[in-house]
């Protein structure tokens, strides 16, 4: 059965797009661990990060890159945390997180946004994206 994100890729659910080439997807996490909390996906349906060729790892690391110097301009933080964790979407994705503590990382301590601030946010980091 495809992933929640490759549906999101196929476009059969919404998602807060930020960026999109022919082998990646990045937009916002739906239930973010602080604002900006963005992932970064390969279109291939892999589950685990380093079963990815070696060529897919590489470019997925050169596309999260880009994005997030992006959400480092978009986003007020001290940096930008990067995370591989995988046990709820058994779908490649790069966790990236606008960090200000240490507890920004740990998955336990969530943000509600509205529609319209995941919106305007998505719009915002979009503006920052260069090449
Ligand atoms: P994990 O697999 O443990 O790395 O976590 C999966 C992440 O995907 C969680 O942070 C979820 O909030 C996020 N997520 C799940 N479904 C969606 C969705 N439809 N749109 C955006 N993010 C999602």
């Amino acid at each position: 059965m495809a992933t929640v994100f490759t549906k999101i890729i196929e476009g059969e659910i919404p998602s807060y797009k930020i960026l999109e080439d022919e082998n990646f997807i990045a937009f916002l996490d739906i239930n973010p661990n602080a604002k900006g909390h963005t992932l970064c996906v390969p279109k291939e349906e892999v589950d685990k990060l380093f079963d990815l060729g070696e060529h897919m790892y590489l470019q997925l690391m050169q596309f999260s890159r880009r994005v997030a110097k992006a959400l480092e301009k978009a986003v007020e933080c001290k940096r930008i945390g990067m995370s591989v964790v995988g046990l709820e979407v058994p779908h490649v994705h790069v966790h990236l997180i606008p960090i200000n503590e240490m507890k920004d990382m740990t998955f336990q301590h969530k943000i509600t946004m509205t529609e319209e601030e995941f919106t305007d946010l998505a719009a915002t980091i979009k503006q920052y994206l260069q090449g």
